[in-house]
């Protein structure tokens, strides 16, 4: 153990209780050993709420922080080791741009029901708790979309349209029922002349991480590795997962991996998704099975919480100094509510 790891193992110990560390899965080796929880967004969502420890540091990137400090119980309070690190995705849809959008499509009286992916501004939840939407994560977007379908006449959803695609592609909604939206600085370019009477509305964003993966690294990794398991997080394009032999959230490649060293040992696994954690499930399961990525994908953005940082961080709070994450006042319940509503929906 270096003397970083050794100083936060030590802070970590006289804290006890009153301090819990949570880290998201992207997060490199050196972090993630300190985490008292780890998880995808999901996961990490629905731990928060029963979190006793006063003090919870978050490893992740800063829309995860913001959630936390949403659900965290009174009295607790959110810490980040790097709050500068943010979602290369949530920046591409800015909270003003969000509702002169939806207020476009909601002009003519049409009944738009907005889900948002948990990767967005706190504002951007909040923009979807107060027009009745909810957030969804990668892990139960099929659920909150057939939720959300349910309840209006279209739904938009935002930002990915690759995870909205492949969604839709899973409940069977057929392409000329989606419409990726064309949108420009102040809003909806020319709108009486896109679709937007479709059923499902695409925000054009995407994860510019997964969205690099290309078909043909799913055919070149079938030519390298005969007879592998190649399977992808839904954010990458759906002419990737076409080709895929699965496709689910973070905690489902976790799951496969461990199913597959099981089931079926000396075999090949092939993952497309952030390289972090690729490279801890081949680790993990070392002994019964190959596991590659499928191409170099590291999130720069998640990469920018280190070790060092989380010791900082850790130092700060004990030392009296510590600056927690705040939330605008007036944003706090409309973006409770929609995370609230996920819950709810798909059970705490
Ligand atoms: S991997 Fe993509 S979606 Fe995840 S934090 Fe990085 S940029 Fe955002």
């Amino acid at each position: 153990m270096n003397s970083t790891a050794g100083a936060i193992a030590a802070i970590r110990k006289k804290s006890g209780d009153a301090l819990c560390i949570m880290g998201h899965h992207y997060q490199n080796d050196t972090v993630i050993r300190h985490c008292d929880i780890t998880g995808d967004s999901l996961e990490l969502a629905r731990r928060v709420p029963h979190i006793s420890a006063t003090r919870i540091v978050f490893c992740g990137v800063y829309f995860m922080g913001e959630s936390a400090t949403l659900l965290a119980g009174e009295g607790r309070t959110v810490h980040m080791p790097e709050p500068d690190a943010d979602c290369l995705m949530s920046a591409m849809i800015p909270i003003r741009l969000a509702r002169a959008v939806l207020e476009q499509l909601v002009r003519g009286g049409r009944r738009i029901v907005p889900l948002a992916y948990v990767n967005t501004s706190l504002a951007v939840k909040a923009l979807t708790g107060e027009y009745g939407g909810a957030v969804c994560t990668s892990a139960n977007a099929e659920t909150m979309l057939d939720w959300a379908l349910k309840r209006g006449e279209g739904v938009i959803f935002m930002p990915d349209k690759n995870l909205g695609h492949n969604v839709a592609n899973r409940l069977g909604i057929p392409q000329d029922e989606r419409h990726v939206l064309r949108i420009d600085g102040r809003g909806l370019i020319e709108p009486e002349s896109q679709p937007l009477g479709r059923k499902i509305l695409l925000w054009p964003g995407a994860c510019s991480i997964h969205a690099r993966f290309r078909p043909e690294f799913v055919e070149q990794a079938r030519v390298e590795y005969p007879g592998c398991r190649v399977v992808a997080h839904p954010e990458c394009r759906q002419e990737v997962i076409a080709l895929c032999d699965a496709a689910g959230s973070t905690s489902f490649l976790i799951k496969e991996a461990a199913r597959v060293a099981e089931d079926s040992p000396g075999s090949t696994l092939v993952i497309g998704t952030e390289e972090n954690l690729v490279h801890r499930l081949a680790a993990r399961h070392r002994d019964r099975c190959d596991i590659f990525p499928l191409s170099r994908a590291i999130c720069p953005e998640m990469a920018k919480v280190t070790e060092e940082k989380l010791l900082a961080v850790l130092e700060d709070i004990t030392g009296g100094r510590g600056e927690p994450l705040a939330v605008a006042g007036e944003l706090f319940e409309p973006a409770r509510l929609s995370l609230t509503r996920m819950l709810e929906v798909c059970g705490k």
